[in-house]
C-alpha cells in the first residue's frame, strides 16, 4: 500500500526534467550513482550541469602523492567523463577533499548555484543512506536537500538578493546512492556510456578495483531491473521539495 502522503504529493517523473543540476561530493560520484540516467537525459536534449563540491585531492592511499596533482588529474578525468555523459557545464567549488566540509558555506554555495542556473531538478547523493560514513557525502547531500527546500525563500541566504540573484524553487530532487528508491530509470541503452565514464577515472578505479566495481554495479542493476521488465536500471529516490520537511511518511514514498 502506498503511503497516504503520495495522494497529496505525487512522486515527480525524473525524466520530465528539462534542466538538471547534478551535485557530487567528489569527481566520480555522478558516474557511479547516476551516469546512465545523466547520459539518457542529455541524449534526449535536456541540459545537465555538474557541480562538484570538493577538489578530489584526498583520492589516494599513497603518502608520496601530492594533493594538488591528484586534484588536477581528477579534474581532467571528470572533463573526459563529462564529454561522454553529455554534461555541457562543469562547476567546481574546490573545497578540500577529505571530511572537513563547512556545512553552512556549501549550503550557501549550492543555494546560489540553484538560483543562478534555475534547474527544475537537482540530483545529489542521499544523505540518509544508513551506513554512509563519509561526511563529504552526508554533508553534501543534506546541504543540497536544505538548499532545495529553502532556495525559493528570499530570506534564506539573503546575500544573493543583494547580488541580484533571485530566489528559485525547484520541482524535484533525485537522490542517487539511496537505500529507499522509488524510481527505477531504464538504463539499458546508456549503461555502456556509464561504464566508460567510470573508466575515465583511471586514478581511482584502475585494474581489478575498477572491474570489480563495474561488475558489482551491473549485477545490482540487473537485480533491480527484474521488477521493471527491462535489462538494467538506475535507482533514485525522487521527491518534491515539500516532502523534505515534517512528513513522517517520506521515507516510505
Ligand atoms: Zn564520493
Amino acid at each position: 500500500m502506498k503511503p497516504r502522503i503520495c495522494n497529496f504529493l505525487p512522486v515527480p517523473e525524473l525524466l520530465s526534467a528539462e534542466n538538471i543540476l547534478c551535485i557530487q561530493p567528489h569527481p566520480d560520484d555522478m558516474e557511479i550513482g547516476a551516469g546512465a540516467t545523466i547520459a539518457r537525459l542529455s541524449r534526449s536534449g535536456k541540459q545537465v550541469t555538474a557541480l562538484t563540491i570538493t577538489d578530489g585531492s584526498a583520492g589516494t592511499y599513497q603518502p608520496s602523492d601530492k594533493p594538488g596533482e591528484i586534484a588536477r588529474t581528477r579534474k581532467a578525468e571528470t572533463e573526459n567523463s563529462a564529454k561522454l555523459l553529455g554534461v555541457k557545464k562543469l562547476i567546481w567549488l574546490d573545497y578540500a577533499d577529505g571530511g572537513n566540509l563547512p556545512y553552512e558555506k556549501i549550503r550557501a554555495d549550492i543555494t546560489g548555484t540553484i538560483r543562478s542556473l534555475k534547474p527544475d531538478a537537482v540530483m545529489v547523493c542521499d544523505p540518509w543512506l544508513p551506513y554512509e560514513a563519509h561526511s563529504d557525502h552526508n554533508r553534501t547531500g543534506l546541504a543540497a536537500a536544505e538548499a532545495c527546500l529553502l532556495s525559493g525563500m528570499p530570506q534564506f541566504c539573503p546575500d544573493d538578493l543583494q547580488k541580484g540573484v533571485m530566489p528559485h524553487s525547484i520541482e524535484m530532487i533525485a537522490f542517487y546512492y539511496t537505500a529507499y528508491p522509488n524510481t527505477l530509470i531504464d538504463a539499458s541503452d546508456t549503461w555502456e556510456i556509464k561504464l566508460a565514464a567510470i573508466d575515465c577515472h583511471n586514478s581511482q578505479f584502475s585494474g581489478e578495483k575498477g572491474e570489480k566495481l563495474k561488475e558489482y554495479l551491473t549485477a545490482r542493476s540487473e537485480e533491480q531491473a527484474e521488477k521493471e521488465n527491462c535489462r538494467l536500471v538506475e535507482a533514485f529516490k525522487v521527491l518534491t521539495v515539500t516532502h523534505l520537511h515534517i512528513f513522517e511518511e517520506t521515507w516510505q514514498c
